[in-house]
């Protein structure tokens, strides 16, 4: 017998609730997992051997980093939820805050290649959270020799802006999932180690700072061959 849960109905509610508990118990699980093997092995002979002290430190540090940005999600999201994510709006040249915001990564792995002056009413902060979310997935799921570009153009009313990769890409299925909470691929999650910085959250977040600023989001991907994440922008 299958049981027809209404949307919206209390069940639905504990079930997405449960899911929630579920969801953040196993990503907390795997880098506690990792954090007590390396310091069990480091009180057993860990201190007299250096390449053995050196490894489980920086595990030890990317792991606890992992749980940090999950539990500033988390209560990114919740704050969110609950309407406590105020949002300082004012007049932002993109072209200016792009430019600035890409220099923080290698040139090696990321280009600008159209760049057009283009204005627009946001909080800067959130944007670049927004940007870092797409940035770094493209990076992320692309191989290091390739360069991720990045693309602003305006025509009208609105500015466009692409993160384009040369990465795994992503199928027709998975596009309409990903912006979910904890989603994440079967091919993002073989081809990412366990100590990679991925809990399926960047995009919900990011999505969450679109539709404040009355941005559109549309995907375009073809597995084995990349991605295009394009942002369609209100200007002023
Ligand atoms: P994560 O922290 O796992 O990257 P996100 O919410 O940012 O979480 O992304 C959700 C999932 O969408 C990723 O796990 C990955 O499967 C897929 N994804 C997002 N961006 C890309 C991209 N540029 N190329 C391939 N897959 C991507």
């Amino acid at each position: 017998m299958q049981l027809r849960i209404k949307a919206g109905s209390a069940a639905e509610n504990f079930l997405r609730q449960q899911r929630f508990v579920n969801d953040v118990s196993h990503e907390l699980r795997t880098p506690l997992t990792i954090i007590r093997g390396y310091v069990d092995l480091l009180e057993s002979c860990g201190a007299d051997d250096p390449d053995l002290f050196k490894e489980a430190v920086s595990s030890i540090k990317k792991s606890a980093q992992n749980m940090q940005n999950l539990i500033e999600s988390l209560l990114f999201l919740a704050r969110a939820d609950q309407g406590h994510q105020p949002l300082n709006k004012i007049p932002v040249d993109l072209d200016d805050l792009l430019k600035k915001f890409v220099e923080e990564y290698p040139s090696s792995r990321v280009q600008i290649t159209k760049l057009t002056h283009c204005r627009i009413l946001a909080d800067a902060e959130f944007l670049k959270k927004m940007f870092a979310a797409f940035l770094e997935n493209a990076l992320r799921y692309s191989p290091p020799d390739t360069v991720v570009k990045v693309e602003l153009t305006s025509s009208g009313d609105e500015a466009t802006l692409k993160f384009i990769d040369k990465g795994i890409g992503i199928s027709k299925e998975d596009c309409a999932k990903i912006f979910d909470r904890f989603y994440r691929t079967d091919k993002a999650r073989t081809k990412l180690s366990d100590s990679e910085n991925s809990v399926g959250l960047g995009l919900s977040v990011a999505k969450w700072i679109a539709d404040r600023h009355d941005i559109e989001i549309k995907v375009k991907s073809k597995p084995g061959e990349g991605s295009t994440f394009k942002l369609i922008i209100p200007t002023i």
